[in-house]
């Protein structure tokens, strides 16, 4: 494909769907968006969150962190979408900023600025940046099928919508979500996709609050923490909006309990960091724990070698990869994946080659590293031996865990080593490819540190949840 105009159709009018027909419509490429669920005209991002059901993106309403990553990317390709967001009141907070004084900052810095968002605001402001533009049609419907010509390598030109309408393409983006049908409907077609899929084990337990009309979340101090049993990280939102989310093993079936809101909440106030955090802000309640199973760390090979398995399609977001949702990358790789098909459009090589070649080093990346981090929980958590496939993996967690983390207040370079990397502003190993910060974490771990009790143990969270759904009966 070169770069003349080219006809995209995109599945899904999610965060990868948006993005990308933004910055296609934008390179002058006609695009069409078909979207499954309703895209009512709504005030702004916390009426997103309360008013405009999604029953096609199950974590809709649960916690997201938008990374710094997100918002790099959105200043070098879409900066009005930041305006918009600024105009529906979300902030912009720099934690080295916050954390470090003057003399210590450096000015690259500046790249580690986040947003402080919800999901649905984020996609709102998206959304609303294309109807500005008003180049891209956004038709509601649900794709069916794909139009196409069978055989080892599928030519796709086009899809089916369930009401019969057929409409025709150069370049089909799947933009369908975790859930795609599109992988199957390859290999019925004769494609030879392979998929890479390993459970990420965990069961989310997710709740939004929102902070009393004189307190405003604090973005700094969030704490998170390892209880043995399951763990808990804690979000900050829009519109004076913070959350908690808890994240159980698929095999520890009484605590799924923790899906009331009684028991969720009596765990929640015996985390003494937790309780502490949350307790400042004298929240409500939004709604009652979202919970989102079937978690994996998953990735599509559409190419093989230098070798496409399809033609005239390219995945983004969601439906080409996913890893643990509290890696809080998916939104970041979704716009990464998204803004690299408008230049894979205009390459000699093909845009599926293209497209491929341009996202699939740090893909493979970030899924390995987010698989190895779960199964090393798994292996923590029930006891087991870590294999000699995942012994190096082990070393450098334990190097996060004891070396790392308990000093970020005293090593100014740990904290931007590792805020970087969980931003993927750094590929999320490069902090173990820094000789100086290896041998002082190391340094660091040898010398310890007591670690503060994190909160009940398993037998004690049971009773917790029993006592909690006993007095709510
Ligand atoms: C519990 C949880 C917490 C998360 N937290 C974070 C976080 O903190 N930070 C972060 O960066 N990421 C997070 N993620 C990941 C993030 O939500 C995803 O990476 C992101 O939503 C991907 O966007 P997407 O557009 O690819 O898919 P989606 O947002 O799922 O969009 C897919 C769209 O396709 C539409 N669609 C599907 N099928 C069809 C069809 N046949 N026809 C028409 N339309 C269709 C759907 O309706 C939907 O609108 C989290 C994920 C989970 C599960």
């Amino acid at each position: 494909m070169s770069a003349t105009p080219a006809r995209l159709v995109v599945i899904g009018a999610g965060l990868a769907g948006l993005a990308t027909a933004l910055s296609a419509s934008r390179a002058g490429h006609d695009v069409v968006v078909v979207e499954r669920d309703a895209m009512p005209a709504l005030r702004d991002g916390d009426e997103a969150f309360t008013h405009w059901a999604r029953p096609s993106v199950p974590q809709w309403r649960l916690v997201h962190n938008l990374s710094a990553r997100v918002r790099e990317l959105l200043l070098a390709e879409a900066p009005d979408v930041l305006d918009l967001l600024r105009a529906d009141g979300i902030e912009e907070v720099n934690p080295i900023e916050a954390l470090l004084p003057p003399e210590l900052r450096r000015p690259e810095d500046a790249a580690l600025t986040g947003l402080v968002c919800r999901r649905p605001a984020f996609e709102l402001a998206l959304r609303r940046a294309l109807e500005h533009d008003g180049k891209v049609r956004l038709l509601v419907g649900k794709v069916h099928a794909l139009g196409l010509t069978p055989g080892a390598t599928p030519v796709v030109n086009g899809v089916l919508l369930a009401d019969g309408t057929r409409l025709d393409a150069d370049l089909v983006v799947d933009a369908a979500g975790r859930r795609t049908p599109v992988p199957q409907w390859l290999r019925e077609a004769g494609a030879d996709l392979r998929t890479d899929s390993e459970p990420c084990e965990l069961i989310y337990y997710s709740r939004y609050f929102r902070a009393a009309p004189d307190r405003r979340p604090d973005y700094l101090g969030m704490p998170r923490g390892d209880l043995g049993h399951l763990h808990y990280w804690t979000f900050v939102g829009d519109h004076r909006t913070y959350g908690a989310v808890f994240g159980v093993p698929t095999w520890d079936h009484e605590l799924r309990e923790l899906r009331h809101g009684a028991s969720w909440d009596a765990l929640a106030a015996e985390i003494p960091a937790l309780a502490a955090w949350t307790g400042r802000f004298d929240g409500t309640p939004l709604h009652e724990p979202q919970v989102m199973a079937n978690n994996h760390n998953t990735r599509h090979h559409y190419v093989v070698g230098d070798r496409p398995l399809v033609r005239g399609l390219v995945a983004v977001g969601d439906a080409l990869s996913t890893t643990n949702p509290m890696r809080a990358w998916g939104i970041a790789m979704a716009l990464t994946h998204a803004f690299a098909v408008a230049p894979a459009l205009a390459s000699d090589d093909g845009v599926e080659l293209a497209h491929h070649r341009a996202v699939e080093a740090q893909n493979r990346l970030i899924h390995e590293i987010s698989a190895v981090t779960d199964r090393l929980r798994r292996y923590r958590w029930r006891g087991l031996p870590v294999p000699p496939a995942d012994a190096a993996a082990a070393e450098e967690e334990s190097l996060l865990s004891h070396g790392v983390l308990p000093f970020l207040g005293e090593q100014p370079e740990f904290l931007r080593a590792v805020l970087r990397s969980m931003a993927l502003i750094d590929p999320p190993d490069a902090l173990f490819h820094d000789p100086a910060v290896v041998e002082r974490a190391r340094e660091a771990r040898a010398r310890g540190v007591a670690a503060a009790s994190p909160g009940p143990d398993r037998a004690r969270t049971l009773e917790l949840v029993a006592t909690a759904l006993r007095e709510t009966a």
